[in-house]
């Protein structure tokens, strides 16, 4: 017996057909999830009944439970979700002009240790499996009906890219035509830029952002401790070497945190750096919490350090992080699971 969240179209039609049926049973089972939200066999009425029985000995539905809502004044709301093995998951639904973006979590804490994230201070509790990340998603959709989520960022907690294999899966059924049927124009991947991953996934599965955060390897490394592996260079050098991306571009994301990494002179090493580098480069004004000790940058620093960029003929945008103020922006997430440890 297995969550049937954890599988894709193609290895689910590889299951029906070893069961002896038609393979186009498959593609009618797949729509009865994803598209109608029918998460009972016995229901299935297009399909026979003996293979509804088979279906029911071999497949489980499981989501995890909502059991937290907290809105933001912004309009975003942050659901805590309760996984069977006890733990809570937080993903958050951040409406804006057009679009509902959902944010969801890969793992349970994180290996990366960022010194400035909230995540990477719990350290790591484990991977979610596919049905968990997938569950997420179909959680909040059948608790906000009458909105569309339309766009999906794998920017919650953990690093996406250590969790390969499930998050492979979990972007395969997320773009099936018979399952979510997202474009991956709409589906964003955020990784701290672990290139053996992002050789698998790069371009056409979704969109790609890098968190930079710092210009400079010495500062990067003082961050982000897997600078060590997989150095700024080595990852200018990848994104500078990507073919047949049309107009797709990555995004680097760079968290301005105030006196680290948000001085002019930080804005000019960045220009440096992305000289002739194809991407977009989204800033992103640190969010404070507890659990860290770096601040928020000044307004006027962000302000200049945009300017700079801007001038140097870079596409950049300040990202103002959501859901601020119920815990729910950037690198805030899991800081129940500290709360805990005090
Ligand atoms: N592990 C992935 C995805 C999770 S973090 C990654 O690192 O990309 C998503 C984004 O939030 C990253 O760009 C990260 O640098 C940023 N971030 C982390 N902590 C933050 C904070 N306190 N304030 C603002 N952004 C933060």
């Amino acid at each position: 017996m297995d969550n049937f969240f954890n599988h894709t179209f193609t290895e689910l039609q590889t299951i029906v057909e070893k069961l002896g049926v038609k393979s186009y049973r498959a593609k009618q089972l797949f729509q009865g999830v994803y598209k109608r939200g029918v998460l009972d066999f016995h229901a299935m009425e297009n399909l026979p009944k003996a293979l509804r029985a088979t279906l029911s000995e071999e497949f489980f539905f499981v989501l995890p439970d909502v059991t937290e809502i907290v809105h933001s004044e912004d309009g975003s709301i942050k659901f805590g979700l309760l996984l069977d093995t006890g733990h809570v998951v937080e993903t958050v639904l951040m409406p804006e002009k057009g679009r509902n973006t959902l944010c969801i979590s890969t793992q349970i804490g994180c290996k990366m240790a960022c010194q400035f994230c909230v995540t990477g201070q719990i350290g790591f509790v484990r991977d979610l499996s596919a049905a968990e990340i997938i569950g997420q998603l179909m959680a909040v959709k059948s608790y906000v009906r009458n909105r569309r989520i339309t766009n999906i960022v794998f920017m919650g907690m953990g690093e996406p890219l250590d969790n390969l294999e499930n998050l492979a899966t979990v972007l395969d059924v997320i773009q099936d035509p018979f399952g979510l049927d997202f474009s991956y124009r709409r589906v964003t991947v955020s990784t701290v830029g672990l290139l053996d991953g992002l050789r698998s996934i790069a371009p056409k599965k979704a969109q790609i952002a890098i968190s930079l955060n710092a210009a400079t390897e010495a500062a990067r490394t003082e961050l982000m401790p897997i600078s060590r592996i997989y150095p700024l260079r080595d990852i200018v050098a990848y994104v500078r070497n990507l073919k047949n991306l049309g107009r797709q571009r990555v995004t680097f994301e760079y968290v301005m945190i105030k006196g680290v990494n948000d001085s002019p002179e930080d804005a000019r090493a960045l220009t440096r750096l992305l000289a002739g580098v194809r991407c977009k480069i989204n800033l992103i004004p640190y969010n404070s919490s507890p659990y860290t000790k770096f601040q928020t940058p000044d307004e006027e620093a962000v302000n200049q350090f945009h300017r700079i960029l801007l001038k140097e003929h870079f596409t950049t945008l300040v990202r103002e992080s959501h859901a601020r103020d119920i815990g729910g922006g950037c690198g805030q997430l899991g800081m129940k699971y500290l709360e805990e440890k005090r």
